[in-house]
């Protein structure tokens, strides 16, 4: 409770019950039921879900039909990191869970826009993936956009214009924007209204003169800003920014270490060409996404590694 009133904003009541009796695991105002017999970790799991349900299902109380996903997607993110830390789980990626069922359901062939209706989905699997995993993922990629500080100065203060104000997806994204300084009408509607996936690939690395060429390729409907780390034979490493253009901003480097800004990939674009000062031979690896927190559905054409060796 102290996590989700650190991170989120302050619980407003005095009481706060667990009950054992009845449902598996289900939240009510102020209340959860809890079932019996279960090892500590899962008891802990499920109280941890159903209370941080507290903010999202009962304060915020976005219309659970028509936005599943604003609470079953951000109760499940908030809670995955509040168990990671009271825990002491330290997971390198706490929400990977999330990750490995969006990229199992975007991969699927059953997936519907996270906008449908509760009620108008083709497979109960589809809308449980879509309400908890791809909305947790939501926020992972929104800290990616934006930034981790960003991200829960957002969640911060979302809660707090719009508790008892039963918000929508836009309102949301206005107090993102607002907070960041980057446009995201664009990560709203194709994560949301749309099926549209991620794919970025390495096309190629082509020596170029004195320097390489890297060729990056769009390949999938969905546009992200990259990032982009490179591992040279000497045990440099470098980091590199590419916003794109819709976001009309960046995010501020999140990384002890310098990175290079690049000019934006503009939006209509499936290809980007990135200059390195680096002759071919010194670069050892490059890596797109180093943070593993943009939900690429294919990671295998993300990597290259020097084969010289
Ligand atoms: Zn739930």
């Amino acid at each position: 409770m102290e996590y989700f009133n650190e991170k989120v904003g302050p619980y407003p009541y005095k009481q706060y019950s667990v009950v054992h009796g009845g449902d598996g695991g289900m939240e009510y105002a102020m209340l959860t039921l809890i079932t019996g017999n279960r090892k500590f970790g899962s008891l802990v799991g499920v109280t941890a879900h159903e209370l941080a349900h507290s903010w999202f299902q009962h304060v915020l109380a976005t219309n659970e039909t028509k936005h599943e996903w604003m609470d079953e997607g951000f109760t499940s993110f908030i809670s995955t990191l509040a168990e990671n830390e009271i825990l002491e789980e330290n997971q390198e990626f706490p929400l990977s869970g999330s990750y490995r069922g969006y990229l199992r359901l975007a991969t699927s062939g059953i997936e519907m826009p996270q906008a449908t209706n509760a009620n108008r989905y083709n497979h109960n699997a589809a809308y449980e993936s879509t309400a908890y995993s791809k909305g947790a993922v939501f926020l992972g990629q929104l800290g990616y956009i934006i930034g981790q500080d960003k991200l829960f100065e957002t969640l911060q203060t979302y809660y707090d214009e719009w508790k008892f104000k039963h918000p929508r997806p836009n309102d949301l994204r206005v107090i993102a924007e607002r907070v960041s300084g980057i446009q995201l009408q664009w990560y709203l509607t194709d994560w949301t209204q749309t099926t549209n996936r991620i794919d970025y690939s390495l096309a190629a690395v082509d020596a170029k003169g004195e320097g390489t060429e890297i060729r990056l390729e769009r390949k999938e409907l969905m546009p992200m800003p990259l990032e982009i780390l490179v591992q040279l034979k000497d045990g440099g490493v470098e980091l590199h920014y590419i916003p794109i253009s819709l976001m009309r901003g960046e995010k501020e480097n999140p990384y002890s270490m310098e990175w290079t800004q690049h000019p934006d990939w503009a939006w209509a674009s499936t290809t980007y060409s990135l200059l390195l000062d680096h002759k071919k031979e010194a670069i050892e690896a490059i890596v797109i996404d180093p943070s593993n927190l943009m939900a690429d559905i294919d990671k295998s054409n993300n990597y290259y590694v020097d084969q010289q060796e």
